[in-house]
This record gives structure tokens, sequence and C-alpha cells, in this order.
């Protein structure tokens, strides 16, 4: 009996996606670079399905049927080339390489541009859920060409998380699309992180509130519209105690943020496009800044002075305008990452439906939430939204939430407590509603040292003035 599909890279990742796939009745060709893994593989689940476990590329590429379809689980980079240039020799029209690691969806391109002439399928696939995503469901994003999710698709959504019957998978566009749209997952995942972490903060250092009670905080809000995987589990962790300490966990924890790059690539990407994912880019800074020791602990040293004492206690009822702040500034992070991925979509003509990346997020990955149903209606309604700001729900969510929100930025600003993500979301908000921006003002200047020219509000045309240096400005068209 031949395999219907190979996973080569048996790590925890390729392991538990190998495993989900044998228990969903598949039969798996396994294969790992040291041959170590595929046998402790084998020997620890064996009885969960149908493995096929191969020491050499030639034995594990043999063992497959045709189209071969060989997930590569491996470590993202060099790694993944050196895999691809190991079997794709051994390939032949037709069958398919899927890279399910966490590529750059440049290198995605690159690769798929290069196997295509080679008449092989290339297919860069997001997937999130971490390890147990991986073993149980994850949320599954495969880019590559319509014809290779024809014969790879009913496999991947088989043993993708479902909601209401309904796979977490999707083709998403051609080449790289869908590593651009698990990278931009990521990147919404950095900023609803920073967001928690500010809703956490303030309820400690203007509440008063213990690490304890916060997680009761946390849980209730997971009742309601907030409900989500990452408002789950920041509850677990703020309530746990250190065992040796007998302190709360999060109080034993060095304040360093780490980071493995996705959400910078985000705010890279989203630079190239022009796109303002100002959520994205501070909760990415705002790691970069909590990892900077020296310069920590140099403002430390100098100890740079806070608020005067009579900075203001907060005018509300805190713990509901956090969760209004919290809310208000989710959606706009959301807003702009959905904004990034029609923006890369329009770039690299990739058709993507934005509603069915929302749809196959409800389930399976990190950022997995009940709003992201109402993402799913709104660009049911219009696909070609502008900005999830102005669809009615998130209009009315938004307003409902704004003065809410203003009293908490004031007060995070009055108290000499960082909330980034908070301040930058309503910035943003009000940077939409500006009926008139600096941005003017901004174009004054450039005309003024570079001649850049700007254009008039009340004829077309480029205009430039020639500025002081002869006295009076005069303007010539
Ligand atoms: P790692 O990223 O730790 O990679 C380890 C695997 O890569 C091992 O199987 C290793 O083989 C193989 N490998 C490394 N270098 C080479 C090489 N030059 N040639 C062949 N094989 C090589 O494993 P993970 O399971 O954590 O992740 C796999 C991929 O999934 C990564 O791209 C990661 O970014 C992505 N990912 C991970 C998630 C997670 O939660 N961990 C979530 C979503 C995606 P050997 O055993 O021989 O050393």
């Amino acid at each position: 009996e031949k395999a219907q599909i190979g996973v080569t890279g048996l790590a925890v990742m390729g392991r538990n996606l190998a495993r989900n796939f044998a228990r969903h009745g598949h039969t798996v060709a396994v294969h790992n670079r040291s041959y170590g893994r595929t046998k402790e593989l084998v020997e620890e689940f064996g009885s969960e399905g149908k493995f096929i476990p191969a020491e050499t590329a030639e034995e594990f590429v043999a063992s497959l049927e045709r189209p071969r379809r060989v997930i590569i689980m491996v470590k993202a980079g060099g790694p993944t080339d050196a895999v691809i240039d190991e079997f794709a020799p051994l390939l032949e029209e037709g069958d398919m390489l899927i890279d399910a690691g966490n590529a750059h969806y440049l290198d995605t391109r690159r690769r798929e541009a290069a196997l295509k002439e080679r008449g092989l399928h290339f297919v860069g696939t997001g997937v999130s859920g971490g390890e147990e995503g991986a073993l149980h469901g994850p949320s599954i994003m495969p880019g590559g060409s319509p014809e290779s999710y024809e014969a790879l698709g009913p496999l991947l959504e088989d043993i993708s998380a479902k909601v209401d019957g309904e796979p977490c998978c999707v083709h998403v566009g051609p080449d790289g699309a869908g590593h651009f749209v698990k990278m931009v997952h990521n990147g919404i995942e950095y900023a609803d992180m920073q967001l928690i972490a500010e809703a956490y903060d303030l309820l400690r250092q203007v509440g008063g509130h213990s690490p304890a009670e916060i997680a009761d905080v946390f849980r209730g809000w997971n009742e309601g519209r907030l409900g989500s995987y990452l408002i789950e589990i920041t509850a677990e962790v703020l309530k746990q105690v250190d065992a040796e300490t007998g302190k709360p966990f999060v109080d034993i924890v060095v304040d360093q943020a780490e980071q493995k790059g996705t959400g910078r690539w985000t705010v890279q990407a989203a630079l190239d496009l022009g796109v303002p994912v100002s959520g994205i880019a501070e909760s990415v800074f705002a790691r970069a800044l909590s990892g900077g020791p020296d310069v920590r602990a140099a403002a430390k040293d100098a100890a740079l002075p806070g608020p005067s004492a009579s900075s203001g206690a907060h005018g509300g009822d805190l713990q509901a305008d956090v969760e209004q702040a919290l809310f208000a500034s989710k959606i706009v992070a959301y807003a702009q990452g959905f904004q990034q991925i029609q923006a890369a979509s329009k770039e690299y003509d990739w058709a993507i439906d934005p509603g069915a990346m929302a749809k196959i997020w409800r389930d399976g990955c990190i950022i997995r939430a009940k709003f992201l149903d109402f993402i799913k209606q709104a660009y049911d309604k219009q696909p070609e939204l502008a900005t999830l700001l102005v669809d009615s729900y998130f209009l009315d969510a938004v307003s409902g939430a704004q003065d809410a929100w203003r009293r908490v930025v004031a007060t995070a600003a009055q108290q000499g407590i960082p909330a980034p993500g908070f301040a930058s979301a309503l910035a943003y908000y009000d940077g939409l509603r500006a009926e008139r921006l600096p941005a003017a003002l901004i174009q004054g200047q450039r005309d003024f040292f570079g001649a850049h020219t700007y254009r008039r509000v009340d004829k077309d045309g480029s205009f430039h003035t020639l500025w002081a240096a002869e006295g009076r400005p005069e303007t010539e068209a």
C-alpha cells in the first residue's frame, strides 16, 4: 500500500501533523534528516494509524502514491531550501512539495516560481495553532496553484480545525498568498497580545488589583465579546503561582518579550506596501523596548522622572473602561491587518477573499475568537470594504467604546503608564476621522525644501511655490 501523504521533518510540528493525518485514517509516509526521530515516532505512536517510515529520501518518495504530496516541516530558511534541493530531483511532473513551516512569503514566491519550471507544484502553507493545533486540528492557509489545491485541499481540510462542521482551511491564493496571510495572522497575534498586556498593566497599576483578581476579570471578559483563546490563556497565566516562591508567576518572569520574527516581517511588508499597521508595529516595538536591557538600565540610572504626584485618578469605572479600550483597539489592529492582506492581494494579484480568512481563523489558530464571525459577516456583506471600521457592527462597537477608550488613554498618559497599543490605535482612529490632516503642512514643508510640489484643494494639477528666497512667495503651475 502506498501513502496518500508524506511528512518530512519530524520535530514537534511535523510529528503532530503526521499523527493527525494517521488518526484521520490516511496512510502517512514519514521521514526526517536523522532517522532517530522517524523511529521514535513509529515506536511511540505507531498504533494511532498507518505510518510508512522511510530512512532515505528515495524510499520516502517511492512510498507515496501519485501525484505525490510531500509536506516539509523543517526549520524555516536554509533548511527548507536544502530539503527542496534534495527532493525536487526525485519527484515527477505534477507532484507537490508543501512547505508548512513559517517561511517568508517572498521566499515562497521564489521557490514556487523555480519549481513550476520543473513541472512541480510548490505550496507554501501557513499552519497555526502550535504543537497542540498540529495534532488536534490547526488553522491551515495554503497558497500555491488552484490545481494543487484540488489534489491537496481535501486532505488538509480533513485534519484542520472545524467550526460548525466547516474546515478552518481554504485555498488562500496563488504562490506566496498562504504564507503572507499566516504572517499577518502572526502580526495580529502580536497586537492582540500587546493590547491584552496593556489592559492587565492598567488594571494592576491604576486599579491596584492582584494578578489573581485580574485573572478573574479576564475570565469574565472571556464570556463576552472579547471571548478568545488569548483572553482565556491570559487568565490561566495570571492565576498561575510560582511553586518555588509562592509569588504570582508573572512576577517571577523577566519582563523582556522575545520574538521569532513574523511580527517584524509583517511590519516590514506593511512598510513596503504603504499600509499603516500601527497596532502591529507598536507591539513589535514594545517587545523591542522591553528587550533592550541596556537602554532600560541607562534610563533607570538616570531616573527619568514620571508625572507629578497630582496627576489624576481614573475618572470612570476602570474595569469597564479598559474592556472598551481593549475591544476598540483590537478592532483597529484587525482592521489594519485585513487592510494589509487586501493591499498585498492587489499588489500580487492573489484575489484573496478576506472574509474567508476570518472564517478559517475562527478555530485552530492562536487568534481564534468569536469576534472573527463579525469580520466574516462584514466582508460577506461587502467584499470590497475599505476598512472594517466602517462596517456597521464595528462602527457601533468603536463609537460605543470611544469615551471609555479616551479616558483610559488619558489615565495612562497622566499616570505615566505606557499603553502604546491603546494610544496608537486611538490616534489611528482619530486620523481616519479627521476632516483635515496636518499632512497639508507636510506637503508645504516638502515643497519648501525639495520642490516636491503639492496638489491644491481648488484646482487640478501639481504646483510649486517659489519660496521666500527672493522675498514674497510666488506660485507657479
Ligand atoms: P524546528 O523549527 O525546530 O525544526 C527542526 C526540524 O528541522 C527537525 O526535523 C530537523 O531535522 C529539521 N532540519 C533542520 N535543519 C535541516 C536541514 N538542513 N535539512 C533537513 N532537515 C533539517 O521544528 P518545529 O517542529 O518547531 O517547526 C517546524 C516548522 O514549523 C518551522 O518552520 C516553524 O517555524 C514552523 N511552525 C512552528 C510552530 C510551533 O509552534 N513550533 C507553529 C507553526 C509553524 P533533524 O531532526 O535531523 O535535526
